[in-house]
């Protein structure tokens, strides 16, 4: 077994529970945040610079890769890890999100979608197979099914049909996974036939919107596929804060328990503590890093802009007793200023806080959880607090 989830506690009041899932590039400790290397690198950070932050995982977008350079280059070159030197666990998505938010650009179809790129406009047809080959060529660790997200409006009707298409996508792109998998390490590549160097894991991943009835279809549906996790896409699309936990919430209880439960795009801090109260393992999100290059950083109870006049004169460090080497060396003042005249130092400095800011946030999760103590933590959680005080 070259991949496998070991639950170490549960906590006992919520359904939060703290694991390690084993790759064949390391262990990842749960609940974790995958931190988004969209183009193959978490924008403005070094693979050293982001180990000593204490990221255990990252991920890339198989739409931007596929595109631009294209996964045979990628594959040539020795696949992504070593390519973009990065040595521990990766994941890619399929692509379909992207595709899916072309809107104009794109026709969705049975078997797959045609869409045109948003870089030069030329066509593309992605299929489950195709998303699936394109994956096993960039070479990640955890790779995942192709499927469709339906827009956060959509009718129960077409959010329906969306759901059966991604059930019988996941359904194939199982089975060319499974055609594919070598589950030993091949050393070399060959042009003809793309060699796995590694195995991969494939996650299917939930649907359904926010109808309480699809979503527990669709989390039984892919449960009974047995994969060695399970995501959960389609939230966090524009529904309220109260649908996605009740849909957390409606779905737990059918998720398997033995196996990795991955929610995807949500990284805000009082999100992850609510999910990681109703049974999440990993997030993923572009957040930290995109808020930092708009001058935007995590603070104690809420997020705060640096460019704000407040900080002009202020010597403080953008979060008091953060251990961040941001924190640790530089005011507001000067951050503000790099931030105002574009500095990229500006917005790297502000990456290194909000990556810190919500690993620590995960490792203290964590310990939370081991303690026994995670209920606690969750009720007095201050961001949570913030939120639900905001809506009186
Ligand atoms: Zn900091």
């Amino acid at each position: 077994m070259h991949f496998v989830f070991r639950i170490q506690k549960n906590c006992h009041h919520t359904r939060a529970r703290a694991g390690i899932f084993h790759t064949p590039h390391g262990k990842i400790h749960t609940p974790t945040f995958i931190s988004c290397g969209t183009k193959a690198t978490v924008k403005a950070m070094t693979p050293e610079e982001l180990k000593n932050l204490g990221a255990e995982i990252i991920l890339a977008n198989t739409y931007h890769l596929m595109l631009r350079p294209g996964a045979d280059l990628i594959a040539k070159m020795g696949g992504l890890h070593q390519w973009m030197h990065w040595d521990r666990p990766l994941l890619t998505d399929s692509g379909g999100f992207q595709v899916f938010s072309l809107a104009d650009r794109r026709k969705i179809l049975q078997n797959g979608v045609e869409f045109r790129s948003h870089l030069d406009g030329t066509k593309h047809f992605l299929t489950p197979e195709k998303a699936i080959r394109i994956q096993e060529k960039l070479g990640a660790d955890i790779i995942m099914c192709f499927d469709e997200c339906a827009p956060g409006d959509s009718d129960k009707k077409y959010t329906r049909e969306a759901m059966i298409r991604t059930h019988q996508w996941a359904k194939i792109c199982k089975k060319t996974h499974e055609n594919h998998c070598h589950p030993e390490p091949v050393e070399g590549y060959n042009e003809k036939h793309i060699v796995q160097k590694f195995p991969q894991a494939l996650f299917p991943i939930i649907q359904g919107g926010i109808f309480s009835d699809l979503r527990i279809e669709s989390t039984k549906f892919m449960a009974d596929l047995d994969f060695p996790g399970i995501a959960i896409g389609g939230l966090s699309v524009g529904e309220s804060k109260e649908d996605m936990y009740h849909v957390l919430e409606i779905i737990e209880p059918h998720l398997p328990k033995q196996k990795l439960h991955y929610l995807m795009g949500v990284g805000n801090p009082e999100d992850i503590v609510e999910a990681v109260a109703r049974g999440v393992d990993m997030f993923d999100c572009v957040l930290p890093t995109r808020y930092a290059r708009h001058g935007a950083f995590f603070a104690e109870n809420e997020r705060k802009h640096i460019k704000n006049a407040c900080y002009i004169k202020d010597k403080q460090p953008l979060v008091k007793n953060c251990a961040c080497y941001s924190c640790q060396n530089y005011t507001r003042s000067y951050l503000r200023h790099l931030c105002m005249e574009n500095e990229i130092l500006g917005s790297r400095l502000l990456s290194i806080h909000n990556l810190h800011f919500l690993l620590e946030l995960m490792r203290t999760i964590r310990k939370q959880i081991e303690k026994g103590t995670f209920e606690h933590f969750y009720r007095q959680f201050p961001w949570r607090i913030k939120k639900n005080s905001k809506k009186k």
